[in-house]
């Protein structure tokens, strides 16, 4: 790791901070992770920083949070080449590239209104992740582009 890289990294005590964000997305990976001002989680994010591999890139840095491989998972929906670094003590200790999850419950909203997981009933959004999108394993809808855009607000 690089000086430089090891700063941006480095500058939590404890917590996770995400990288490799592509640019721009910083906000809905929040919003994926339901994290907000609100919770009281400490955030930095960092946007459009100029990267090798990805042209722009945004960084997060959530203090005082570790992620659970549950939220790791969704992270890969918009963020595939996010890596998560954990934070204790200003080291970072563990460092995990996003994989994608075979199935998602409850982050993502049907577009289908006469979908079950729309209606008032207590069923959970479930969707099968693929190769180009994600399919609601109730009635088959599929959603190729602008995930952000179902994310289910709370
Ligand atoms: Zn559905």
């Amino acid at each position: 790791m690089t000086d430089d890289q090891q700063l941006r990294v480095s500058k939590i005590k404890n917590g996770t901070v995400i990288d490799h964000i592509a640019g721009g997305q910083a906000l809905n990976v929040l919003a994926i992770l339901g994290i907000d001002g609100g919770s009281g989680d400490a955030l930095s994010v960092a946007m459009n920083v100029p990267s090798d591999r990805l042209g722009k890139k945004d960084i997060v840095k959530i203090e005082g949070r570790e992620l659970s491989q549950a939220e790791v998972d969704v992270l890969s929906l918009i963020a595939p080449a996010a890596s998560i670094n954990i934070v204790r003590e200003y080291d970072v200790v563990e460092k995990h590239r996003v994989e994608r999850p075979e199935v998602v419950e409850g982050v993502l909203e049907c577009p289908n209104h006469n979908c079950i997981s729309t209606k008032d009933e207590p069923v959970e959004s479930r969707f099968a992740v693929t190769d180009d999108g994600v399919r609601c394993e109730y009635c088959e809808t599929i959603i190729r582009d602008d995930l952000p855009a179902h994310i289910l607000v709370e």
